[in-house]
This record gives structure tokens, C-alpha cells and sequence, in this order.
């Protein structure tokens, strides 16, 4: 049995010198020291040794069990160690590098130009409302008094997904949800994306975006209009500006003005960004239709309002001088890389 107990201290010895890391440490310990292993084997054989001879056979084991047990704690700690410091090298920082520079985005220049006109108009006293852009045709046009069949229609081709469902062709549709949901004093504004179905040109695009204003409460005059109007656009182009209003027509709206600006650029005298006629058209207004009114639940007769639109692709090609609408829906980053949010 001595015998046993020497060979088994070699071959664990020559094991541990060939291991190579802590796992193999470990494994080593299972082997020689795990229930099946030949450490627990001689314990089995015990039994075998005569009564005299067994205490003294049983204190070798347990002292040989105990020194492998000591052997591989120490070793496990040794390779420890060296595994430690050796991550420790691999994940040394050098903090007198300098950073990496990060790259950010930046914001769209419409994006960038809404934000101001909402800025402003928050400002002002108007709360942001928001519509969704797939609608109903009520809500777009037949509750706006565009009646089936009405022309005005033709003026916005729109992108039909059923009879009834369409993608919304201005922010318009937001007008009725809000009188249904609010009593007067009504004082919103409904920024976002629309949609019509028309040949995309340096001029046009299938899709842009709007920013409806909505203001209703009693006795509202078309000179509130007015002077809500020379105030946005004086603080949107940061001086005093020139208006002038034109009777025009929108359905929803009676009566109806568009609203051009002496050109900020010339001052009238006339420019390429004007086409040389000294007026920039911005904004298409008006009192609210009274039977729009009515289809929103508020009574005409207690109540008017004003309402007017503008086109945030026409404002950012003014301010920025950007010539064709195109280039806001590209991703040419030297027209992108020019502007820092
Ligand atoms: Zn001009």
C-alpha cells in the first residue's frame, strides 16, 4: 500500500508540474482528489489493512490527501497571480492619450428651421398639437368644406389609400380634432409632414412640411390676423417687415388673404431670391370658414377665428438660399455638413 501511496505522489507531482494555468489546477484536484478518484480509491482499501496496521496507513492518506490539497491551493494562487497581472497589462490605460475625437450628428436644416418657427410661435402663446399623417378624407377635406367633387381638391393632388383613408395633404386636418376636444379659446399650432401626389421638381416634392396655426375665441378679427402675423414674421427675420395681402381662396378659410413680405434680401428693389417682383409669398391665412365651425362643434355666432398656413421647405430655401427643394430630401452632406445644431 506504501508502494501505491509513493507512485500516486509522483504521478500527481508530474501532473501539477505540467499544468499550465489555473483551470488545469483545478481539474487536477478533481482527478486525483474527486469521488472516483485514486485518493478515495486507497480509502476503499483501508478496510482491507489489518486492525494494527490501519491507523497508522490511514494517517498517510489523510496526510497525502491534505498535501495535494495544499499543493494545488498553492499553485491555483500562483497562476493567480500571473493571470491577473497579465490583464492588467493587457487592459493598461494610457491616460495621457488624448480622446478620440467623437463624431455627432447634426440636426436637418428643416428640422432646424421648424424649431425656430415653433420657438417663436410657442412664444407667442400657441401650444404645439400634433395630427396623424394617415387620415381620413373628413378630417382632410370633406369637415374643411371641400365638399366631394369641390375643384379646390385638384389643387392638392393627394395619395388615396382607400376611398377614405388618405395621407394627409396638409396639417390642416388638425383644425377639427381640436375644436372637438377643446372650448374656445383655441390658440395651436400643428407642425409637421405631408404628403401630395405631385412630380417632384426643384420646386415641388411629394413631401414636405407644413405648420398650421389656429387661433379661435370671440370677437377674433381679421386684424389679429394681421398683427399675429407682422409679429411672427418680424421676429422670424429678426427686423420689421413690410406685408402686403392678397384675396385669395381656401376653402376653409372666408375670406381667404395670402400673405407676401417685402424681400428680405433687396428690400423690394428686386433680386434673384424674390424673381425680381421685391415680394417674397410666405403664408397662405384667413378667418375660419363659419361652417367649419359648426362641423367642429363651435358655435359661429359666439365664436371666429383665424388660421393660417406656411410651407417650412419655402422658409429654410429663403433663409438658407437653397434653390431647389430637392436637396433637402438627399443626403448630399455638403449641403447637410453647413449646418451646426
Ligand atoms: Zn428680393
Amino acid at each position: 500500500m506504501e508502494e501505491k501511496v509513493s507512485a500516486l505522489r509522483k504521478a500527481f507531482e508530474h501532473d501539477l508540474g505540467a499544468a499550465r494555468d489555473s483551470d488545469a489546477v483545478e481539474q487536477l484536484k478533481v482527478k486525483y482528489l474527486g469521488k472516483k478518484g485514486p485518493v478515495q480509491e486507497l480509502m476503499q482499501e483501508l478496510r482491507a489493512v489489518s486492525a494494527e496496521e490501519r491507523p497508522r496507513m490511514g494517517k498517510v492518506i489523510n496526510d497525502l490527501k491534505e498535501s495535494f490539497m495544499h499543493l494545488c491551493v498553492q499553485a491555483a494562487e500562483a497562476f493567480a497571480q500571473v493571470e491577473q497581472a497579465k490583464r492588467f497589462e493587457e487592459e493598461r490605460v494610457d491616460i495621457s492619450l488624448p480622446g478620440r475625437p467623437q463624431s455627432i450628428g447634426r440636426r436637418h436644416p428643416i428640422h432646424l428651421m421648424m424649431r425656430e418657427v415653433i420657438d417663436i410661435l410657442v412664444g407667442m402663446g400657441f401650444s404645439v398639437q400634433y395630427g396623424p399623417e394617415i387620415d381620413s378624407d373628413y378630417y382632410n377635406f370633406e369637415g374643411l368644406n371641400y365638399p366631394k367633387d369641390h375643384p379646390a381638391r385638384d389643387m392638392q393632388d393627394t395619395f388615396y389609400i382607400t376611398e377614405d383613408l388618405l395621407l394627409r395633404s396638409q396639417t390642416s386636418n388638425v383644425q377639427l380634432r381640436v375644436m372637438e376636444g377643446h372650448k374656445p379659446p383655441i390658440r395651436i399650432i400643428s407642425p409637421g409632414t405631408v404628403y401630395r401626389n405631385e412630380n417632384i421638381s426643384a420646386r415641388s416634392h411629394v413631401f414636405f412640411h407644413q405648420l398650421e396655426g389656429l387661433y379661435i375665441d370671440r370677437d377674433v378679427s381679421l386684424g389679429d390676423l394681421l398683427s399675429t402675423m407682422r409679429e411672427f414674421w418680424s421676429k422670424l427675420f429678426h427686423k420689421r417687415v413690410e406685408m402686403r395681402f392678397r384675396p385669395s381662396f381656401f376653402p376653409f378659410v372666408e375670406p381667404g388673404v395670402e400673405i407676401d413680405l417685402r424681400c428680405t434680401a433687396c428690400d423690394g428693389a428686386g433680386c434673384r431670391l424674390c424673381k425680381h417682383t421685391g415680394w417674397l409669398e410666405v403664408s397662405g391665412a384667413g378667418m375660419v370658414h363659419p361652417e367649419v365651425l359648426k362641423n367642429g362643434g363651435i358655435d359661429p355666432d359666439e365664436y371666429s377665428g383665424y388660421a393660417w398656413g406656411m410651407g417650412i421647405e419655402r422658409l429654410a430655401m429663403l433663409r438658407y438660399g437653397v434653390t431647389d427643394i430637392r436637396q433637402f430630401a438627399e443626403n448630399d452632406m455638403r449641403l447637410l455638413a453647413q449646418f451646426s445644431s
